[in-house]
Formats: structure tokens, C-alpha cells, sequence
């Protein structure tokens, strides 16, 4: 089984995917890590994340074992990320890693879950369940403080919101795999909606879906 959940930024995606993919026993990728892991090591090398040959070859000595570094979970690394994410060579490099976790997922699990912004429309658009899990960008911007502020960083709401229009509007704006609802997606607004009441329209979804299909 393999469930694609995309949307924006600080929508609840991760959230879902991974209370999803508990709950049916499915492994569970963090897409966006595999682009904030190039635009880190850009970074921490001092080259610039739009340098599409830096780019690429960052793309293409990816490591997993360092999917779990804090370090990847800032905005700055964010930002970086959003950057290497609109060069084509860095997605084409990164797709193969992405189809192939698909494609087998580790003993003992019965299938997958991705979230992303591009997994419905690109990467499995054979998905059993595409979900498209998104919220006013004001929403977004609050949840995004507060968890930024949870973990003790300084933050400022009106460049958390600052950044997270800029963002939307490099990932949607893109020329390749921007971000948008694949067309037989269940587009699930999370504006006014707690974590339990997400979970359980999703999953709603994902039992129709799988019945049916
Ligand atoms: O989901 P997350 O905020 O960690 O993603 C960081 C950035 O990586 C996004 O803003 C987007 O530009 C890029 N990304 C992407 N395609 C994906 C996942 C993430 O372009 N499937």
C-alpha cells in the first residue's frame, strides 16, 4: 500500500503521515528531509543552494544516516531547501531514492507513507490514497512560531509569516513538480481542525479508499 500525503508547509502533513503510518503499519518517509539534507550541506559549506552543479552533487552523495541530524530542522536549512528543490537535476536525483523506498518498504511493514509536495503528482502517482493536507498560511505561520518557540529558538511572527509566503510561492511557482493537489486527491483543509479530528478524517478517506480500490 503506499500513501501519498502533500501540502505546504506546517500544514500537519508530518503529523498525519507518521500517525498514519503507526496506525496500518506502513514505513513512513519524510520527503522534505532528503532536500533540506542538500540545502544543509550546502550551507555548512558556504556555497550558494541555488548553484545547480553544487546542487546536484549534493543531491547525489546523499546520505541517509544523517536524516536524524536537529540541525536539518531549521528555517534557515528550510529555505536552503526550497531553493535546492527548484533545480530539476536535484529532484531527478532524489526521485530514484524516493521510488525505491516506495517501491520496498523495510521487512515487516505492508506498504508506505510519503509526505512531500510532489508525491501524488510525480513521485507515486499510482498512490492507493492521496491526500492533500493544507491551511490558511496565516494558520501556518502560528503553528510554525509556536513550535519554533517550543523548542526555544527566537522567533518574530511577522518573518515566520514572511518566510512562509516566500516559500509557498517557490514551491508552487516552480517549473518542476510544483506543488499542487494531484487531481484525485482528497484535499483536506486543517485551518480549523485538531490532530484528532485530521487523523480521523484520513484515515476515513484512506479506508474508502482501499476498500474500494
Ligand atoms: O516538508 P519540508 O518543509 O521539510 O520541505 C522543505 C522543502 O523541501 C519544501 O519547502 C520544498 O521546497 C522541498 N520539498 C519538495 N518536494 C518534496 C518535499 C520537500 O520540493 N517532496
Amino acid at each position: 500500500m503506499i500513501i501519498a500525503i502533500d501540502g505546504p508547509a506546517a500544514a500537519g502533513k508530518g503529523t498525519l503521515a507518521r500517525r498514519v503510518a503507526e496506525h496500518l503499519g506502513l514505513a513512513y518517509l519524510d520527503t522534505g528531509l532528503l532536500y533540506r539534507a542538500v540545502g544543509y550541506q550546502l550551507l555548512e559549506k558556504g556555497d550558494d543552494p541555488e548553484n545547480p552543479e553544487l546542487a546536484e552533487a549534493a543531491a547525489q552523495a546523499l546520505d541517509p544516516a544523517h536524516f536524524d541530524n536537529p540541525a536539518l530542522r531549521t528555517d534557515d536549512v528550510a529555505n536552503a531547501a526550497s531553493k535546492v528543490s527548484a533545480i530539476p537535476a536535484v529532484r531527478a536525483a532524489l526521485l530514484a531514492f524516493q521510488r525505491s523506498f516506495a517501491a520496498n518498504p523495510p521487512t515487516g511493514k505492508n506498504g508506505v507513507v510519503l509526505d512531500g509536495r510532489d508525491i501524488g503528482t510525480v513521485v507515486c502517482p499510482e498512490a492507493d490514497a492521496k491526500l492533500f493536507v493544507t491551511a490558511s498560511v496565516e494558520v501556518r505561520a502560528e503553528r510554525r512560531l509556536k513550535e519554533l518557540q517550543e523548542r526555544g529558538e527566537e522567533a518574530i511572527h511577522a518573518r515566520v509569516l514572511q518566510d512562509m509566503k516566500e516559500r509557498d510561492a517557490r514551491d508552487s511557482g516552480r517549473d518542476v513538480s510544483p506543488l499542487f493537489p494531484a487531481d484525485d486527491a482528497f484535499v483536506l483543509d486543517t485551518s480549523d481542525l485538531d490532530a484528532d479530528a485530521v487523523f480521523a478524517a484520513a484515515l476515513d478517506y484512506i479506508q474508502q479508499q482501499t476498500r474500494s480500490g
